[in-house]
């Protein structure tokens, strides 16, 4: 299956695209998440899925206000990434549970909650936010 070139994230359209290895985006960044824009953009290279999913954690961490430093972004990339290359089935099973995605969406609804209530204070949901 080849690189999606839209995704609906938090119910809004993002469009995906590739770019080739020249630049300077590509000297120290595989992937770029234009914010304003609603545009991931993912260095055409054998790390496109990995970088993908890099930028999504970008895009839920920002829904979410979760404030996590690019260390621990990069961890969870590695992270999510090997738990899904080592079962691939996850994905299927994820998939089956969702299967009627709309834009008002329940689970959006409850991330969303989630970012505004983890700014209230951020030490009634068990995790410490660095500055
Ligand atoms: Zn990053």
């Amino acid at each position: 299956m080849p690189l999606p070139k839209k995704l609906t994230l938090f119910g809004i359209p993002w469009k995906i695209k590739l770019f080739k290895p020249t630049g300077w985006l590509s000297h120290e960044h595989r992937g770029m998440t234009v914010f304003g824009a609603k545009e991931i953009h993912i260095l055409q290279d054998s790390n496109e899925k990995s970088t993908l999913l890099h930028e999504l954690i970008h895009v839920a961490e920002e829904m979410t206000s979760a404030g996590l430093t690019e260390a621990q972004v990069v961890a969870l990339e590695r992270g999510l990434w090997n738990i899904f290359e080592t079962n691939p089935q996850l994905l299927t099973y994820f998939n089956e549970r969702t299967t009627k995605p709309t834009n008002n969406s329940t689970i959006v609804q409850a991330i969303l909650e989630l970012g505004r209530s983890s700014n209230d204070d951020p030490s009634d949901h068990g995790y410490e936010r660095e500055i």
